[in-house]
């Protein structure tokens, strides 16, 4: 029987026994609550016909959890220190691998396939560091491994973007980029009493589901992605102030510009946050 690790007590007695100093360049902020480690992992109803693939383990206290119901997991840790400590805590969890490398570097794929006995899907599940949220989201999401669902804590700022609609506040080229590819939405709230040490901002748990096929029909990704980009540049511009500062103010471009807005049905005077996935394709097709 073993006590969980992401009990306060525990916690502490572990960090005691390394001598282990947090570093806040690292994002490292640890959970101490083991209900809400049950809440998440809930969340991602893993059971054996899904591996799981964590972002920063810390000491273990979510892996333990993810172990036990997963069929496999692979742990991304950048920070060396760790490493001897999950050895032990992670003991008793033969199904675990940790990988001692900065995520966003690593070949996910390769690995994913060097690691995992089964190619089963994967279910990404993780307390992500802050200061890289965005590039770690957009590295799942933009790689080839069978991610079905991710279940990730974040700042509940960057959890409002990521799950925006169109005509509010925070919604931008993030909210586009997670939806086209994942049905997306806020899970819960994470209280900052939950870590040591405690993080300054609050943080939301999201729950993305890999749609059958990406939200809208696309001809070409890259400029679809590009166009919403442009749209938002500066939110307080027109669409088609937005779209001259990235596609150039020449007659030419600006005659294919006002061409593809009118076959799209979009007026040139509207700001980029009120158009919608739907109407962002339309758009970016019509450009051509
Ligand atoms: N999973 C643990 C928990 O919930 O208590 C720790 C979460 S802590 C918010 C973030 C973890 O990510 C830290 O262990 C940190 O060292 C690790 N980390 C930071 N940057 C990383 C990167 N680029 N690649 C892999 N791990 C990283």
């Amino acid at each position: 029987e073993y006590k969980d690790i992401a009990t306060p007590s525990r916690t502490r007695d572990i960090l005691k026994k390394y001598g282990f100093q947090f570093k806040k360049s690292l994002g490292q902020n640890f959970l101490t609550e083991p209900n809400i480690l049950r809440n998440i992992v809930e969340a991602a109803e893993l059971d054996e016909t899904s591996n799981a693939i964590e972002v920063g383990p810390g000491i273990g206290a979510l892996t333990e959890h993810l172990a036990r119901s997963a069929k496999e997991v692979l742990a991304f840790e950048i920070d060396g220190r760790l490493i001897e400590v999950l050895e032990e805590t992670l003991s008793p969890y033969p199904n675990v691998t940790v990988v001692n490398e900065d995520v966003l570097k690593a070949d996910l794929t390769t690995i994913a396939k060097e690691t995992f006995k089964q190619d089963l899907p994967i279910k990404v599940v993780a307390n992500l560091p802050y200061y890289i949220t965005t590039p770690i989201m957009m590295h799942f999401l933009e790689s080839d491994l069978n991610v079905s669902e991710m279940v990730v804590m974040m700042q509940k700022e960057v959890a409002d973007r990521i799950t925006a609609k169109p005509s509010t506040k925070a919604y931008g080229s993030l909210s586009i980029a997670v939806q086209y590819y994942m049905e997306a939405s806020v899970a819960f709230i994470v209280p900052k009493t939950a870590f040591i040490p405690q993080p300054n901002v609050d943080s939301a748990i999201i729950k993305l589901v890999r749609r059958d096929k990406p939200a809208v029909e696309v001809n070409d990704e890259k400029a679809f992605f590009k166009l919403t980009k442009a749209a938002f540049q500066q939110r307080r511009k027109t669409l088609w102030n937005n779209l001259q500062a990235t596609y150039g103010k020449e007659e030419a471009i600006k005659e294919r510009l006002a061409k593809a807005l009118e076959t799209a049905g979009i007026d040139p005077k509207r700001r980029g946050e009120t158009l919608s996935l739907e109407e962002f394709a339309k758009l970016s097709n019509a450009l051509g």
